[in-house]
């Protein structure tokens, strides 16, 4: 049996206004990774099993290797179609927001959403949400939205209207935000959840094969690179940085997606408990960090970079230069050094 972690006044509330409303638009945060994705075609194939009329928007472009997912070539992509995001937002009876904590996280849909005349319902895991949502189910203790999803539909009784293409988005969701099970995944539920949807018909090592092993010949050569080249070690405090400038992805021919997952590299060095990776982009450096045991990833952006996330792994934006941002990383690792060690490593 499955334990039970929403609220039942929560549920209640999203019941019925999902019974009383129509045409309902599903938002999920900028760089959609596979929880935001599988989330949000999650729910997507539950509510067009229930008759309603449903889109899902994404604030830029999402990995190739996220676009198997049946619903996925219909998502609507904000920065390519700006004003059909604006229309159906305005139009809506019913925003989800799914995946992310703060408005700003889905610029530049923020404006709207905030707005918008529609009844919203926030489902999430990340800490301390903000207040905009008429429903807040956020529960950090849970390794991904999509299993928040699943537990949303069950709690609701509506297990029956949960489509194999619905399941299939749900545990692609649950994979990518563990690391295909590998972190923050102790939980038994999750093994619980996950026999269900084999039950609902899903292929797991299928999914595992197209997230994992479609990766373009350019990812490889420059993930080859940045470890060869690019990791730079800090012994002093158990920590990796890797950089990449706008030149060498124009060298790589970078795509949306191909520098998923390098942050986690260095964390397979035996002793390292702290891994960065910052990436310059056409507007800004993207900051993305993870770390093992106790060290707050999440604290050390926060402070660093005004980010957030989660206390594994947390990201942020730097308006500035990418050698600013390395400046500031590197002089930030002295006043966390007591924490960067890795006793912290249970
Ligand atoms: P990633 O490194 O995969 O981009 O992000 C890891 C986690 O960090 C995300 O799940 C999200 O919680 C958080 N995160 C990433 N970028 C940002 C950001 O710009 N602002 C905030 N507040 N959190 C972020
Ligand atoms: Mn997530």
């Amino acid at each position: 049996m499955l334990n039970k972690i929403i609220s039942e006044n929560s549920i209640q509330k999203a019941k019925k206004i999902i019974e009383q409303s129509d045409k309902i638009v599903i938002v999920t945060h900028t760089s959609p990774d596979g929880d935001a994705i599988g989330s949000s075609l999650a729910l997507y194939h539950f509510l067009t099993e229930l008759g309603k009329e449903v889109n899902v928007l994404v604030p830029n472009n999402f990995p190739g290797f996220l676009k198997w997912m049946k619903g996925a070539k219909d998502i609507v992509v904000a920065e390519w179609k700006e004003n059909v995001a604006k229309e159906l937002i305005q139009a809506a009876d019913l925003i989800f927001c799914l995946d992310f904590n703060v408005l700003k996280r889905i610029e530049p849909l923020s404006a709207w959403v905030e707005k918008a005349g529609a009844q919203k319902i926030l489902i999430d895991h990340h800490p301390s949400p903000e207040d905009f949502c008429d429903v807040i189910i956020s529960h950090s203790e849970i390794a991904s939205t999509s299993e928040l999803i699943f537990r949303f539909i069950c709690r609701m009784g509506m297990f029956d209207f949960m489509n194999k293409s619905c399941a299939e988005c749900i545990y692609a969701g649950m994979m990518t935000d563990t690391g295909a099970f590998t972190y923050n995944s102790n939980d038994k539920h999750i093994y619980f959840i996950i026999s269900e949807l084999l039950a609902k018909g899903i292929d797991k090592d299928a999914i595992y094969d197209k997230v994992y092993n479609h990766y373009s010949e350019s990812r490889l050569r420059l993930q080859g690179y940045v470890l060869y080249e690019k990791m730079k070690i800090y012994e002093t405090y158990h920590t990796a940085l890797i950089t990449l400038s706008r030149e060498e992805n124009e060298r790589f021919q970078w795509n949306r997606g191909d520098t998923e997952g390098f942050v986690n590299m260095p964390l397979g060095i035996e002793g390292i408990v702290f891994s960065a990776f910052i990436r310059e982009e056409a507007d800004m450096v993207k900051i993305s960090l993870r770390s093992k045991g106790n060290f707050p990833a999440n604290g050390f952006v926060a402070e660093v970079f005004k980010g957030g996330g989660h206390l594994n792994a947390a990201g942020g934006e730097f308006y500035g230069k990418l050698e600013e941002a390395i400046a500031l990383f590197e002089e930030a690792l002295p006043k966390f050094r007591e924490q960067l060690t890795p006793s912290t490593v249970h």
